[in-house]
């Protein structure tokens, strides 16, 4: 399998990945070799088989069984039919049957939330789970029936395309943006990004044109193009779409960023969860290839560039462009100091573009076009159009393409929406805006959003939302900074005691200042936007804190007067006086 890679350790991932399909987990004698052959240390190979939460060090059912923990799947009763699961496969959540052939556990948003619940097999998605299809799973494992062998109907991803605009109804021909790069000019085409005012689609809005010409302005002649397909935020779908439908596209966008920053090399950075996307992707790389669009002498001009795929393991992290280069050189996807930033010191310490998916989509479409009609789309500051992913409650979950500006009402009305509580824009990195705040728009300028809506009719509990989405972030700290690693799972325990109905007036001031704290600490963006959910939904809501408040004096999270039973035995004291309740009934 090392040699299948060449001996790199930059392809650690894909090796693991082999390596865990043949034996279910990382064997330590795996480990052992791979040390050798990489010559990388032993413990780096386990720091980064420990990192991934698709790869494991102790064995996995030879079927692998993951659910979608994400709201919306828990919305759609994953809960009940998780339970069904464990009870039909005789194994427990998080756990391996006896006899090895099964395993099933949780996993964070699998990028499914327009047709969950979801979850994956081996790492193939299965979607609109019900407990007809868990009989049926149930069924085939008993069988022994290879995965491949499973039927299709299980595997159905639609594409749930609901609204199209500029981008999705006007397609670009393969070839097509290249030719005009090629004849009107780089610096044209540059300028043109420039006029578009194209800002990068994940949701920090940089310049696009802006960080082509930095990269392309600098010494080292190495450069190099990545594209990050690991939206990993609860509620983004997306890139799944995007890829499935537009690869042709997301690819000509990538090239004619290759050309006009002087890259031969290209990465796209698929996360995990969309394995089944990867052979179709390598087809269209392959016909690309074939056309003349990839590769030596591209379009027959002096310009060679290729794309290689590289998957993710199951890391919300590495959708952090930083953290994504570091797993890309096949190590932990820890997020680097910044500055320097990845435009001047990207992947092997070389110049480097990353941008998302539907960022080179609308390079693409800009490189042919001009950026003069893309221009004429939108706000001031925000140009052209946004793709959202849109779930939760409502009728026509799916994509959606609108302009800039854009009301949020108007995005309700048309993916039928009624008797809203509240709309999580951005996912649980970003805001939960109230039925007060239908009237505000999609734009950078008020309510910017890599693309997660996820609509709460009046029928959900707030607080069961905040508290998926804080787990959600406790589970996803990659553990570098202590702001964030403790923080995270600070706020996760205070949640669930306010929750649970066990809080005062001062756990809620409590948890605010943790969450400033972890806001204001924390190393990267994960961090800072981990307290959110809390955040915004504590400054709107604040009255649905306060009903899950008992007492307004201090309340522990453990019955303390019994954990005092000991020293009262020791003293040999049992009366009214030596109880926590009389000296409290005495302030009283
Ligand atoms: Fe890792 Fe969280 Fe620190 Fe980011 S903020 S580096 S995710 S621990």
């Amino acid at each position: 399998l090392a040699a299948q890679h060449s001996y790199q350790a930059t392809q650690l991932l894909a090796i693991l990945r082999a390596v865990q399909g043949r034996y279910h987990y990382i064997p330590a004698a795996a480990i052992e070799q791979l040390a050798e052959l990489l010559n990388i240390p032993r413990t780096h190979i386990i720091g980064v088989v420990e990192f991934y939460s698709f790869f494991h060090l102790q064995p996995q059912g030879e079927y692998e069984l993951l659910i979608s923990d994400s709201i919306t799947d828990q919305m759609l009763g994953k809960a009940e039919l998780m339970a069904y699961l464990s009870e039909r496969l005789q194994v427990p959540v998080g756990g391996v049957h006896a006899d090895g052939v099964v395993s099933l556990d949780n996993t964070s948003c699998t990028g499914l939330c327009d047709q969950g619940p979801a979850g994956l097999v081996n790492g193939r998605a299965l979607t609109r789970l019900d407990k007809a299809k868990i009989d049926q799973i149930a069924d085939l494992i008993s069988q022994r029936k290879p995965v491949a062998e499973w039927p299709a109907e299980l595997f159905v991803v639609s594409d749930n395309i609901q609204k199209t605009a500029l981008l999705l109804s006007q397609t670009v021909a393969p070839g097509a943006a290249l030719q005009v790069v090629f004849s009107r000019g780089k610096a044209a085409t540059l300028a043109a990004l420039e006029q578009s005012g194209l800002r990068g689609r994940g949701g920090a809005g940089f310049k696009t044109a802006m960080k082509w010409r930095f990269c392309a302005e600098e010494a080292d002649a190495v450069r190099y193009v990545v594209c990050n397909a690991d939206e990993g935020e609860p509620g983004t779908f997306k890139d799944r779409v995007l890829l499935n439908r537009y690869a042709e596209q997301v690819f000509e966008g990538m090239t004619v960023c290759a050309a006009l920053i002087g890259a031969s090399q290209g990465f796209l950075y698929l996360r995990g969860e969309y394995l089944f996307l990867y052979e179709p992707l390598q087809a269209v790389l392959a016909r690309r290839r074939v056309a003349g669009l990839l590769g030596n002498a591209i379009l027959g001009q002096d310009f060679s560039f290729d794309i290689s795929i590289c998957l993710g393991a199951g890391a919300y992290i590495c959708g952090e462009e930083s953290a994504l280069i570091e797993s890309l050189e096949g190590k932990m996807g820890v997020p680097r100091n910044r500055p320097p930033y990845p435009v001047t010191h990207g992947y092997l310490g070389k110049p480097t573009v990353v941008n998302n998916v539907e960022t080179f989509l609308a390079a693409a479409h800009i490189a042919l076009n001009g950026g003069e009609g893309f221009a004429s789309i939108g706000t001031d500051k925000s140009k052209g159009t946004k793709i959202l992913s849109i779930s939760g409650d409502c009728r026509r979950p799916g994509i959606y393409e609108y302009p800039f500006g854009t009301s949020v009402q108007t995005i309700l009305n048309d993916c039928g929406a009624d008797d809203v509580l509240g709309v999580q824009v951005g996912g649980p990195s970003g805001t939960f805006i109230s039925a007060q705040e239908l009237h505000r728009l999609l734009a950078f300028e008020d309510l910017a959003t890599g693309g997660s809506f996820i609509i709460f009719n009046t029928r959900r509990n707030l607080l069961d939302i905040v508290n998926n989405f804080t787990h959600f972030f406790a589970h996803e700290s990659c553990g570098f900074c202590t702001p964030c690693r403790v923080g995270t799972s600070l706020l996760k325990k205070q949640l669930d005691k306010i929750v649970s109905g066990h809080g005062s007036a001062g756990d809620v001031v409590a948890l605010e200042e943790l969450c400033q704290l972890v806001k204001n600490q924390s190393h990267c963006g994960l961090g800072q936007t981990a307290a959110n959910p809390i955040l915004t939904t504590l400054e709107r809501f604040p009255e649905v804190y306060q009903s899950q408040l008992k007492k307004i004096s201090y309340e522990p999270g453990f019955d303390l007067d019994a954990a005092l039973e000991t020293a009262r035995r020791m003293a040999n004291r049992n009366d009214p006086a030596a109880h926590l309740a009389q000296i409290e009934a005495e302030h009283d």
